[in-house]
């Protein structure tokens, strides 16, 4: 390729996203990674896109909700270009409501996503017995939402990765100068070389944990209880995790919740 027009550093979900778009765009996009495609935390296994709660409704979320409705149209086109399948489907969420203080919080968020999710989605409270794949919920109910979606990161990030090569961008695994316009997508590590002279620290990376059974419930909704993700993908795993791993109480409800739904629930137990 001659000079490209923009340079992404980093092939993780966010520099592919951009290299893609800038593509679509008419520009001459050269993507340089050091690792590999999906190298950091683009390259896992859980992949829940799920809404911010509908209230306090600010410009944010509003960006998250439009987000979230191009995703399906987006993932669309990378797939017809890349010939992959990207593990994309919008099959909602379920949550346990694990309190009457939540029952009401929950329930009052019904109105606020009428309002702001204009008829696109709908967060309902359901009693557990409507729902064919329900965690245990103290109240007796849970939360479905029709706005969330999953993806299959893996998939995801190769396919992106694909379709830009499909159409004429170039990846670069391993060191290169950029030139051009410069975009950096270099994940939590970008975000510490700034802040290497002594200033205030931006925080640290967070690695998270999760495992992935084979249990093929791809038509499921994903399930969000004890603060554990629990994600049905294409191709026929499912995926649990949490982002967090600052204590072993994550690790604990990790197994605890794992057993639950894996043993103690019909509709989870293998035949
Ligand atoms: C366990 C876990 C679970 C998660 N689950 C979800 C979820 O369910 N839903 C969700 O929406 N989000 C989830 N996230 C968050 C999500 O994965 C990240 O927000 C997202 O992947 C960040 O993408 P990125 O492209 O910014 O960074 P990364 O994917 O980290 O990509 C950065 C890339 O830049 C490369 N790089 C770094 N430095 C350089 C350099 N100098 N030159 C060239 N390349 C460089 C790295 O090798 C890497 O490939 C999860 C995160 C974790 C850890």
């Amino acid at each position: 390729m001659a000079t490209p027009d923009v340079t992404v550093m980093g092939a993780g979900v966010f520099g592919l996203s951009v290299a893609w778009a800038c593509l679509q765009r008419g520009a001459r996009v050269r993507v340089i990674e050091m690792r590999g495609i999906g190298a950091g935390a683009s390259g896992g296994i859980v992949g829940a896109l799920a809404p911010h709660t509908p209230e306090n409704w600010n410009a944010k979320k509003q960006f998250q909700f439009e987000s979230l409705l191009m995703a399906e149209g987006f993932w669309r086109e990378v797939e017809e270009a890349s010939g992959l399948v990207t593990g994309y489907a919008r099959t909602g969420r379920v949550q346990a409501i694990d309190s009457e203080r939540a029952l009401d919080l929950a329930t009052g968020r019904i109105e606020g996503a009428r309002r702001h999710w204009n008829g696109e989605a709908e967060w309902q409270v359901v009693p557990v017995k409507d729902l064919r794949l329900a965690p245990e919920s103290a109240t007796g109910h849970l939360i479905h939402d029709t706005l969330s979606a999953r993806i299959h990161p893996r998939m995801a990030t190769t396919a992106l990765a694909a379709a830009l090569q499909a159409k004429g961008g170039e990846i670069i695994i391993g060191e290169a100068e950029p030139s051009g316009l410069v975009v950096w997508a270099t994940g939590y590590e970008g975000l510490l070389a700034p802040f290497e002279a002594g200033q205030r620290s931006p925080g640290n990376g967070v690695k998270g944990q999760a495992l992935a059974i084979r249990w093929d419930a791809r038509d499921h909704p994903q399930v969000f209880a004890d603060g554990i993700h629990f994600v049905p993908h294409e191709d026929g795993t499912l995926a649990i995790g949490s982002t967090s791993e600052r204590d072993l109480m994550r690790q604990t409800l990790l197994m605890r919740s794992l057993t639950r739904f894996g043993c103690g629930r019909g509709e989870f137990c293998p035949q």
